[in-house]
């Protein structure tokens, strides 16, 4: 019996992995990949979908990204990169860590393993709506 439920264990994982790997969502909280494994008729409780998660982040398969001040994301990239978070969208972009001059750190002998940043502000989407509106766009502390 004990192999029968650690296998649909892994298979629940697995199914949170393979959401994840598919780029259907871009670095999605836990709700998100509940929202979205309910919408493809895979049933696991929401926390299930916590203990997933965090299993997966656990053996570094995935990334946890924390520090953003709303939830949680996820992340199926693990190799080092940075994040840029828009505040008027909330939607999260990578960026390499080549844009603050990280790669030269691997030129004088340090290996960068992960980076957590997270650099705020507003992406060019946003910007180009609000571009006529310059002052909505200062702090994203408008609510
Ligand atoms: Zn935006
Ligand atoms: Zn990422």
């Amino acid at each position: 019996m004990k192999s029968a439920r650690r296998n649909r264990n892994s298979k629940q994982r697995q199914a949170i992995a393979d959401l994840l790997s598919s780029g259907m969502l871009s670095h999605p909280t836990a709700d998100e990949v509940f929202a979205a494994l309910r919408a493809s008729d895979v049933k696991m409780s929401l926390g299930t979908v916590y203990r997933n998660l965090a299993a997966l982040s656990g053996r570094g398969e995935i990334v946890r990204l924390s520090g953003a001040e709303d939830s949680d994301r996820f992340d199926c990239d693990t190799r080092a990169h940075a994040h840029f978070k828009c505040s008027h969208c909330s939607k999260i972009y990578d960026l390499p860590l080549s844009t603050f001059g990280l790669k030269k750190l691997e030129q004088n002998g340090f290996k960068v393993q992960s980076a957590n940043v997270i650099v705020c502000g507003v992406c060019p989407n946003c910007a180009k709506k609000f571009n006529t509106d310059t002052t909505k766009l200062t702090t994203g502390e408008t609510k």
